[in-house]
Protein backbone atom coordinates (compact mmCIF):
# COMPACT_ATOMS: atom_id res chain seq x y z
CA UNK A 1 0.00 0.00 0.00
CA UNK A 2 1.85 3.76 -0.98
CA UNK A 3 1.68 6.66 0.83
CA UNK A 4 -0.90 8.17 -1.08
CA UNK A 5 -3.74 5.45 -0.35
CA UNK A 6 -3.21 6.09 3.04
CA UNK A 7 -4.08 9.62 3.07
CA UNK A 8 -7.71 8.56 1.31
CA UNK A 9 -10.85 10.15 3.32
CA UNK A 10 -13.51 8.22 3.19
CA UNK A 11 -17.19 9.15 5.08
CA UNK A 12 -18.52 6.05 6.33
CA UNK A 13 -22.52 5.32 7.66
CA UNK A 14 -22.28 3.76 11.18
CA UNK A 15 -25.12 2.63 12.75
CA UNK A 16 -23.24 0.59 14.87
CA UNK A 17 -24.92 -2.87 13.78
CA UNK A 18 -22.96 -5.20 12.42
CA UNK A 19 -22.97 -4.78 8.68
CA UNK A 20 -21.48 -1.13 9.38
CA UNK A 21 -18.77 -2.36 11.80
CA UNK A 22 -17.57 -4.47 8.85
CA UNK A 23 -18.16 -2.25 6.51
CA UNK A 24 -15.63 -0.27 8.84
CA UNK A 25 -13.22 -3.21 9.24
CA UNK A 26 -12.73 -3.43 5.62
CA UNK A 27 -11.87 0.10 4.72
CA UNK A 28 -9.81 0.43 7.81
CA UNK A 29 -7.73 -2.15 6.73
CA UNK A 30 -6.98 -0.95 3.85
CA UNK A 31 -5.63 2.34 5.13
CA UNK A 32 -8.87 4.44 4.30
CA UNK A 33 -8.57 7.48 6.60
CA UNK A 34 -12.22 6.84 7.75
CA UNK A 35 -14.47 9.58 9.16
CA UNK A 36 -18.19 7.86 11.15
CA UNK A 37 -21.18 9.99 10.07
CA UNK A 38 -24.51 8.61 12.25
CA UNK A 39 -27.63 9.96 12.38
CA UNK A 40 -30.16 10.51 15.33
CA UNK A 41 -33.64 9.23 14.04
CA UNK A 42 -36.40 10.78 16.40
CA UNK A 43 -37.70 7.10 15.73
CA UNK A 44 -34.92 5.14 16.48
CA UNK A 45 -36.27 2.51 18.98
CA UNK A 46 -33.14 3.01 21.30
CA UNK A 47 -34.59 4.42 24.39
CA UNK A 48 -32.53 6.75 26.99
CA UNK A 49 -28.81 7.06 25.16
CA UNK A 50 -29.92 5.83 21.97
CA UNK A 51 -28.48 3.95 18.64
CA UNK A 52 -25.64 6.95 18.57
CA UNK A 53 -24.64 5.74 22.16
CA UNK A 54 -24.09 2.41 20.37
CA UNK A 55 -22.54 4.27 17.27
CA UNK A 56 -20.41 6.33 19.33
CA UNK A 57 -19.01 3.39 21.18
CA UNK A 58 -18.52 1.26 18.21
CA UNK A 59 -16.16 4.48 16.88
CA UNK A 60 -14.29 4.16 19.91
CA UNK A 61 -13.48 0.97 19.77
CA UNK A 62 -12.35 1.38 16.06
CA UNK A 63 -10.90 4.65 16.79
CA UNK A 64 -12.34 6.59 14.27
CA UNK A 65 -13.67 10.48 14.89
CA UNK A 66 -17.72 10.47 14.75
CA UNK A 67 -19.93 12.84 13.86
CA UNK A 68 -23.37 12.56 15.14
CA UNK A 69 -26.08 14.41 13.19
CA UNK A 70 -29.46 15.08 14.81
CA UNK A 71 -32.45 14.98 12.57
CA UNK A 72 -35.21 17.50 12.88
CA UNK A 73 -38.03 19.13 11.37
CA UNK A 74 -36.48 18.61 8.38
CA UNK A 75 -36.40 14.89 8.42
CA UNK A 76 -39.74 15.10 9.99
CA UNK A 77 -41.05 16.77 6.92
CA UNK A 78 -39.62 13.91 4.89
CA UNK A 79 -41.01 11.68 6.51
CA UNK A 80 -44.37 13.44 6.25
CA UNK A 81 -44.19 13.85 2.01
CA UNK A 82 -42.00 10.92 0.42
CA UNK A 83 -41.12 11.58 -3.15
CA UNK A 84 -41.13 7.51 -3.26
CA UNK A 85 -43.52 6.45 -0.62
CA UNK A 86 -44.11 4.33 2.43
CA UNK A 87 -43.31 0.59 2.69
CA UNK A 88 -45.98 -1.64 4.20
CA UNK A 89 -46.17 1.09 7.89
CA UNK A 90 -44.90 4.70 7.56
CA UNK A 91 -41.29 3.92 6.96
CA UNK A 92 -40.16 5.66 3.99
CA UNK A 93 -36.81 4.08 3.60
CA UNK A 94 -35.89 5.36 -0.47
CA UNK A 95 -36.36 8.81 1.56
CA UNK A 96 -34.86 8.47 4.40
CA UNK A 97 -31.85 7.05 2.59
CA UNK A 98 -31.17 9.85 -0.31
CA UNK A 99 -31.80 12.24 2.70
CA UNK A 100 -29.09 10.96 5.29
CA UNK A 101 -26.56 10.31 2.40
CA UNK A 102 -27.46 13.62 0.85
CA UNK A 103 -26.02 14.84 4.42
CA UNK A 104 -22.91 12.26 4.16
CA UNK A 105 -22.30 13.69 0.17
CA UNK A 106 -22.15 17.43 1.99
CA UNK A 107 -19.86 16.30 4.47
CA UNK A 108 -17.52 14.33 2.35
CA UNK A 109 -17.20 17.32 0.24
CA UNK A 110 -16.58 19.83 4.07
CA UNK A 111 -13.82 17.20 4.78
CA UNK A 112 -12.18 16.78 0.83
CA UNK A 113 -13.15 12.76 1.42
CA UNK A 114 -12.84 11.11 -1.94
CA UNK A 115 -16.01 8.24 -1.28
CA UNK A 116 -18.76 8.10 0.93
CA UNK A 117 -19.47 4.08 2.00
CA UNK A 118 -21.97 2.26 3.96
CA UNK A 119 -22.94 -1.52 5.18
CA UNK A 120 -25.59 -1.84 2.73
CA UNK A 121 -26.02 -5.51 1.62
CA UNK A 122 -27.69 -5.91 -1.88
CA UNK A 123 -31.24 -7.72 -1.49
CA UNK A 124 -30.59 -7.73 2.61
CA UNK A 125 -34.02 -5.41 3.41
CA UNK A 126 -36.93 -5.25 0.99
CA UNK A 127 -37.63 -1.80 -0.30
CA UNK A 128 -34.08 -0.01 0.22
CA UNK A 129 -31.59 -2.74 -1.34
CA UNK A 130 -32.73 -4.08 -4.07
CA UNK A 131 -30.60 -3.29 -7.19
CA UNK A 132 -32.84 -0.21 -8.57
CA UNK A 133 -33.23 1.07 -4.76
CA UNK A 134 -29.71 1.08 -4.52
CA UNK A 135 -28.67 2.97 -7.49
CA UNK A 136 -31.35 5.21 -6.98
CA UNK A 137 -30.05 6.56 -3.79
CA UNK A 138 -26.69 6.56 -5.56
CA UNK A 139 -27.87 9.21 -7.67
CA UNK A 140 -30.72 11.31 -6.13
CA UNK A 141 -28.06 11.84 -3.20
CA UNK A 142 -25.67 13.20 -5.39
CA UNK A 143 -23.28 10.44 -4.87
CA UNK A 144 -23.08 8.61 -8.04
CA UNK A 145 -19.70 6.65 -8.61
CA UNK A 146 -18.90 7.67 -5.06
CA UNK A 147 -21.12 5.77 -2.67
CA UNK A 148 -19.14 2.11 -2.17
CA UNK A 149 -21.14 -0.49 -0.59
CA UNK A 150 -17.97 -2.97 0.49
CA UNK A 151 -20.06 -6.23 1.56
CA UNK A 152 -21.74 -6.71 -1.97
CA UNK A 153 -18.95 -4.41 -3.98
CA UNK A 154 -18.40 -7.29 -6.44
CA UNK A 155 -22.20 -7.93 -7.25
CA UNK A 156 -22.45 -3.87 -8.51
CA UNK A 157 -20.71 -1.63 -10.91
CA UNK A 158 -17.33 -0.25 -9.83
CA UNK A 159 -16.79 2.87 -8.15
CA UNK A 160 -14.59 5.61 -8.72
CA UNK A 161 -12.63 4.98 -5.94
CA UNK A 162 -12.37 1.17 -7.19
CA UNK A 163 -11.40 2.26 -10.45
CA UNK A 164 -9.06 4.87 -9.51
CA UNK A 165 -6.65 2.92 -6.66
CA UNK A 166 -7.99 4.18 -4.13
CA UNK A 167 -9.89 0.70 -2.99
CA UNK A 168 -8.04 -2.30 -3.53
CA UNK A 169 -11.38 -3.85 -5.23
CA UNK A 170 -9.96 -7.72 -4.74
CA UNK A 171 -10.13 -7.03 -1.03
CA UNK A 172 -13.90 -6.43 -1.48
CA UNK A 173 -17.10 -8.55 -0.99
CA UNK A 174 -19.97 -10.36 -3.02
CA UNK A 175 -22.27 -10.46 0.35
CA UNK A 176 -26.17 -10.55 -1.18
CA UNK A 177 -29.75 -11.64 0.70
CA UNK A 178 -31.14 -11.60 4.05
CA UNK A 179 -29.33 -14.32 5.46
CA UNK A 180 -27.06 -13.02 8.26
CA UNK A 181 -24.45 -16.22 7.90
CA UNK A 182 -21.82 -14.41 5.77
CA UNK A 183 -21.73 -11.14 7.82
CA UNK A 184 -21.45 -13.10 11.35
CA UNK A 185 -19.06 -15.84 9.77
CA UNK A 186 -16.65 -12.43 8.67
CA UNK A 187 -17.03 -11.10 12.26
CA UNK A 188 -16.04 -14.24 13.37
CA UNK A 189 -12.67 -13.65 11.05
CA UNK A 190 -12.16 -10.16 11.84
CA UNK A 191 -12.51 -11.19 15.88
CA UNK A 192 -15.91 -8.56 15.89
CA UNK A 193 -17.11 -10.37 19.23
CA UNK A 194 -19.55 -7.34 20.22
CA UNK A 195 -22.20 -5.96 18.24
CA UNK A 196 -25.46 -5.36 20.05
CA UNK A 197 -28.30 -3.80 18.65
CA UNK A 198 -27.25 -4.77 14.96
CA UNK A 199 -29.29 -2.20 12.60
CA UNK A 200 -31.25 -0.66 15.04
CA UNK A 201 -35.22 -0.42 15.20
CA UNK A 202 -36.72 1.96 13.54
CA UNK A 203 -40.63 2.65 14.83
CA UNK A 204 -41.76 4.03 11.13
CA UNK A 205 -41.74 0.18 10.72
CA UNK A 206 -43.92 -0.68 13.71
CA UNK A 207 -47.64 -0.64 12.77
CA UNK A 208 -49.09 0.89 16.08
CA UNK A 209 -46.69 3.74 15.90
CA UNK A 210 -47.36 3.86 11.92
CA UNK A 211 -51.04 4.48 12.90
CA UNK A 212 -50.07 7.07 15.48
CA UNK A 213 -48.04 9.05 13.29
CA UNK A 214 -50.91 9.25 10.59
CA UNK A 215 -53.19 10.37 12.63
CA UNK A 216 -50.85 12.71 14.03
CA UNK A 217 -49.63 14.41 11.00
CA UNK A 218 -53.59 14.37 9.83
CA UNK A 219 -53.81 17.09 12.66
CA UNK A 220 -50.92 18.88 11.75
CA UNK A 221 -48.96 17.55 15.27
CA UNK A 222 -45.25 17.08 13.17
CA UNK A 223 -42.99 18.76 15.45
CA UNK A 224 -39.70 16.50 17.38
CA UNK A 225 -41.94 17.65 20.35
CA UNK A 226 -44.92 15.41 19.19
CA UNK A 227 -42.65 12.83 17.76
CA UNK A 228 -41.74 12.13 21.42
CA UNK A 229 -45.53 12.09 22.63
CA UNK A 230 -45.78 9.21 20.12
CA UNK A 231 -43.82 7.07 22.04
CA UNK A 232 -45.29 7.13 25.57
CA UNK A 233 -48.63 5.94 26.75
CA UNK A 234 -52.58 5.44 25.69
CA UNK A 235 -53.35 8.38 23.12
CA UNK A 236 -56.72 9.96 22.73
CA UNK A 237 -57.64 12.72 20.31
CA UNK A 238 -61.01 14.66 21.93
CA UNK A 239 -64.07 16.31 20.13
CA UNK A 240 -61.71 19.45 20.34
CA UNK A 241 -58.81 17.94 18.68
CA UNK A 242 -56.56 18.08 21.38
CA UNK A 243 -54.83 14.95 22.59
CA UNK A 244 -54.62 13.26 25.55
CA UNK A 245 -51.98 10.85 27.30
CA UNK A 246 -52.00 8.68 29.89
CA UNK A 247 -49.16 7.27 30.96
CA UNK A 248 -49.10 3.18 31.43
CA UNK A 249 -46.43 2.91 33.94
CA UNK A 250 -44.10 5.17 36.07
CA UNK A 251 -41.33 4.91 33.62
CA UNK A 252 -44.12 6.61 31.40
CA UNK A 253 -45.36 8.99 33.87
CA UNK A 254 -41.66 10.45 34.35
CA UNK A 255 -41.07 10.69 30.54
CA UNK A 256 -44.46 12.52 29.98
CA UNK A 257 -44.04 14.37 32.82
CA UNK A 258 -40.68 16.01 30.94
CA UNK A 259 -42.73 16.94 27.84
CA UNK A 260 -45.29 19.21 29.62
CA UNK A 261 -44.95 22.36 29.53
CA UNK A 262 -47.42 25.23 30.67
CA UNK A 263 -49.85 25.23 28.00
CA UNK A 264 -50.50 22.22 28.80
CA UNK A 265 -52.83 20.66 31.58
CA UNK A 266 -51.50 17.59 33.92
CA UNK A 267 -54.19 16.05 35.69
CA UNK A 268 -53.51 12.91 38.40
CA UNK A 269 -56.44 11.08 40.87
CA UNK A 270 -55.93 12.34 44.27
CA UNK A 271 -57.12 9.61 46.99
CA UNK A 272 -56.55 6.29 44.52
CA UNK A 273 -53.64 5.34 42.56
CA UNK A 274 -53.76 6.31 38.97
CA UNK A 275 -51.53 7.44 36.09
CA UNK A 276 -50.34 11.24 34.87
CA UNK A 277 -52.46 12.05 32.32
CA UNK A 278 -51.78 15.65 30.22
CA UNK A 279 -54.22 17.27 28.35
CA UNK A 280 -51.74 19.04 25.84
CA UNK A 281 -52.35 22.40 24.45
CA UNK A 282 -55.71 22.95 26.31
CA UNK A 283 -56.93 24.47 29.76
CA UNK A 284 -60.66 24.34 28.26
CA UNK A 285 -62.97 23.40 30.77
CA UNK A 286 -64.64 20.58 28.68
CA UNK A 287 -61.36 19.15 27.36
CA UNK A 288 -60.15 18.79 30.99
CA UNK A 289 -63.14 17.35 32.58
CA UNK A 290 -63.01 14.67 30.18
CA UNK A 291 -59.32 14.35 30.71
CA UNK A 292 -60.45 13.80 34.39
CA UNK A 293 -62.50 11.06 33.45
CA UNK A 294 -59.95 9.42 31.35
CA UNK A 295 -57.58 9.53 34.38
CA UNK A 296 -60.12 8.17 36.95
CA UNK A 297 -61.32 5.12 33.78
CA UNK A 298 -57.20 4.29 34.34
CA UNK A 299 -56.92 3.94 38.15
CA UNK A 300 -57.24 1.94 40.82
CA UNK A 301 -60.63 3.72 41.54
CA UNK A 302 -62.35 2.45 37.95
CA UNK A 303 -65.08 0.79 39.53
CA UNK A 304 -65.85 3.75 41.96
CA UNK A 305 -69.25 6.02 40.88
CA UNK A 306 -66.84 9.11 41.72
CA UNK A 307 -62.83 9.81 41.32
CA UNK A 308 -61.52 12.95 42.81
CA UNK A 309 -58.87 14.22 40.03
CA UNK A 310 -56.22 17.07 40.76
CA UNK A 311 -55.25 19.55 37.82
CA UNK A 312 -53.15 22.54 37.94
CA UNK A 313 -54.91 24.45 40.74
CA UNK A 314 -58.48 22.78 41.04
CA UNK A 315 -59.72 19.46 41.81
CA UNK A 316 -62.43 17.53 39.82
CA UNK A 317 -65.04 14.66 41.21
CA UNK A 318 -65.66 12.41 38.12
CA UNK A 319 -67.41 9.44 36.79
CA UNK A 320 -64.86 7.05 34.83
CA UNK A 321 -65.30 6.96 31.84
CA UNK A 322 -67.03 3.75 30.48
CA UNK A 323 -65.13 1.59 27.68
CA UNK A 324 -67.95 2.30 25.06
CA UNK A 325 -67.09 6.14 25.64
CA UNK A 326 -63.55 5.67 25.42
CA UNK A 327 -63.00 3.49 22.35
CA UNK A 328 -64.37 6.25 20.01
CA UNK A 329 -61.53 8.50 21.24
CA UNK A 330 -58.91 5.96 21.67
CA UNK A 331 -55.81 7.04 19.14
CA UNK A 332 -53.94 3.45 17.13
CA UNK A 333 -55.67 1.12 20.08
S1 LIG B 1 -36.27 1.53 8.52
FE1 LIG B 1 -36.47 3.65 9.24
S2 LIG B 1 -34.34 4.36 9.56
FE2 LIG B 1 -34.24 2.51 8.26
S3 LIG B 1 -34.26 3.31 6.17
FE3 LIG B 1 -36.38 2.84 6.71
S4 LIG B 1 -37.21 4.79 7.45
FE4 LIG B 1 -34.97 4.99 7.50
Amino acid sequence: MNALMERTKAVGMLSGGLDSILAFRLMLDQGIDVYALNYKSPFCTCTSKGCQHQATKVAHELNVPIKVVPTGQDYIEMVKHPHHGYGRNMNPCLDCRVFTFSRAREYARDIGAAFVFSGEVLGERPMSQHMPALKLIEKESGLEGILLRPLSAHLLEPTVPELQGLVDRTRLLAIRGRSRKPQIALAAELGVNDYPCPAGGCLLTDRLFATRLREAFEHNDDTPRHMRMLRIGRHFRLPSRARVIVGRDELENAALRNLVRPEDTSLEPVDVVGPLTVLFNSTAADDVRTSARLCARFSDGREQPEVTVEYGTGMLRVAPLSEADTSPLRIGG
